[in-house]
Parts: C-alpha cells; structure tokens; sequence
C-alpha cells in the first residue's frame, strides 16, 4: 500500500498559485503549489514568543519567503490553506489556536511554554494580508486530502483517523465535512472510552484515547515494563512476547470502540487510518480495529469498510493543499 512516487495533483493548469501552511505544535511549516507542482518549502519551529500574534506574524513573513523561493508574487497568492493542531475558539468569527502546547496561559507552569498566550491569534491577522484563508484542523485537512487523493474518494460519509504521536480526526457525513461550534467536531480522540483511567494526556484528561492509546501514551504507561517507545512494544508484540501482545491488545480495544462509536453516531461508510504509530504497523493492526466493528449492530456495521490511508504517510503533506486546491 505504501507510496513509492509524488501522488498526481491534477491541479487545472493555468490556477493561481495556492500557499499551504501546516501548523503543529513544534514546527511551522509553509510551501507554494500550483499546476507546476509543490515547491518553495520553507519550515521553522512554532513560534511561542513575544505577544499571542507571534504565530501569526510568522506565517505572514515565511509565506512571503516561500513566495520568494518558488518565484510567485505574494500578491498572485489567490487562497492560502491552513491546516493546523487545535483545539480552535472562534473570536468575532476568526480561528483563534487554544492548545495547550501553544498557549501558555493554558497549559500551566508544567509545560514550560514561553508565554501566557490564551490563545494565540491566528485566522484575522492572516485575513489582513491574504483575502481569501481558509483555516481547518489538521485532521479535517486530512480528510480533505484522503478524499481529493486517497482512499475516501467518492464516499460520501467517511472519516480520516490519525493515530500517531497523538489522536486526530476529520468527519463528513452526507457529503459535508462536520465542523462545529467552534470548527472542533472532530476531536474524539479526547473522548472516554475505556474505564482506566491510568493515563495523562496532553489535553489535561485522564485515561481519554489519547491518553491511553496515543504514541506519546506509550512510553508514560509502558516505559516501565520496557516499552520505551512505540516501535519497541510493536516489535515486541509482532516477535510474539506476550506482555507486548495484551497491551497491544488493549490499545486496540480502546481504539476500536472508538472506530465503532464513529460509526454508530455518524452512520460512516468507510474510515481511512494512518499516522505513524498506525502506518508501521498497519499489516498487524488493521485486522484488530476491523474486527472491534464486525458483528456489532449489523445494521449500523455491515458493509463498513476500515482502510489504510490512501496518502499512506503523506496524507499530512497534502492537508493544507486539499484545503484550497482549485
Ligand atoms: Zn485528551
């Protein structure tokens, strides 16, 4: 299933040219697309300094640097895509970031965060130098793209799921990409599925799937009994060595109620999985998460499909893009 060559973009020829942004808690990263294909990437760690428009400032000036370097004027950018962590508030309509890796004022003392940011400003500074912005959460990015490119073409009631350092989802139902309140539907992977409650996770719950589940879940719950990272329970659990195996079952359980409870509220047809922890080990996991589904409530689980990512491990590569594409 993996990729082994660029997918085909099949952007029209002659398009504007389109500015991708990709947001996550460490790195910031900014490119250029057009018929002519992605370049002018330029990529920098997230800024977390200074005044809560400190982000924002430094996507405005790395855009123009990716203009630079894909020799597009600035003001020929006819739509820049943002795919970026959340969670989201909306402030007078714009997309404000409030995650807890970014804002400072919400993470606590703990995390270190150089700031005291609420929220970091994001969508209306960016709608002040480029018209035309549109701002999504990076699963719903995701999910644009698994549908553009992937395995959700021409599935009308699908989702994405990343499981990778973290949980991310993007949802459409009836054609429609479900956004909410706040642009957060989506964020499931903070849900309590599972009676253990053993787990921290980032968000400040204890024991939600990300808590228990999630790549950087591993080595808090497991590094004791020596799993010290994700790749090590795998290959312990594939070599057979039984500790390795019930905990790998244990992941797949809170991960497949997860997968059925999508269904069983969304009334999905197809999800599409990647992320690394779920990529590396697709061949040994898939089996376990399609099978949470098969049987349960035949009429809302027949015929529902479980897939691999159609993008495989590029899906992130292309969020922002299958946000504005033409
Ligand atoms: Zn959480």
């Amino acid at each position: 299933m993996a990729l082994t060559h660029d997918i085909e973009l099949n952007i029209a020829p002659g398009s504007a040219p389109v500015a991708c942004v990709d947001i996550g808690g460490t790195k910031v990263a900014v490119n250029i697309a057009d018929a002519a294909g992605v370049r002018g990437k330029v990529s920098e760690p997230t800024a977390k300094e200074g005044n809560n428009d400190a982000l924002a400032r430094q996507i405005i000036r790395m855009l123009g640097e990716s203009c630079a370097l894909a020799g597009v004027a600035v003001a020929d950018i006819a739509a820049v895509g943002v795919a970026t962590c959340g969670p989201f508030v909306i402030n007078q309509g714009m997309v404000e970031l409030a995650g807890p890796n970014i804002c400072g004022g919400l993470a606590g003392k703990a995390r270190g965060l150089p700031n005291d940011w609420v929220t970091a400003l994001l969508e209306a500074p960016l709608k002040a130098t480029f018209p035309n912005v549109r701002v999504e959460n990076d699963g719903v990015g995701a999910l644009e793209a698994e549908r553009r490119w992937g395995a959700l073409q021409g599935v009308a009631n699908c989702a994405y799921v990343t499981w990778s350092t973290g949980i991310g989802m993007g949802l459409c139902v009836d054609g429609h990409i479900l956004r909410g309140k706040n642009g957060n539907a989506g964020h499931a992977g903070h849900t309590f599925v599972s009676s253990n409650d053993d787990a921290l996770c980032g968000c400040g719950n204890v024991g939600d799937v990300e808590g228990l589940v999630a790549g950087n879940a591993i080595p808090r719950r497991f590094g004791a009994q020596g799993f010290a990272d994700a790749a090590t329970l795998f290959v312990a659990a594939r070599a057979g060595d039984a500790g390795a195996v019930a905990i790998v079952d244990d992941l797949c359980d809170v991960m497949g109620r997860t997968l059925y409870n999508m269904v069983a509220t969304l009334d999905l047809q197809r999800i599409s999985v990647g992320g690394s922890v779920f990529w590396h080990n697709r061949d040994y996991l898939l089996p376990k998460l399609q099978a949470a589904l098969k049987g349960k409530l035949p009429a809302l689980t027949d015929g529902v499909e479980i897939v691999p990512a159609g993008l495989g491990e590029k899906v992130g590569d292309y969020a922002a893009l299958a946000l504005v594409v033409a």
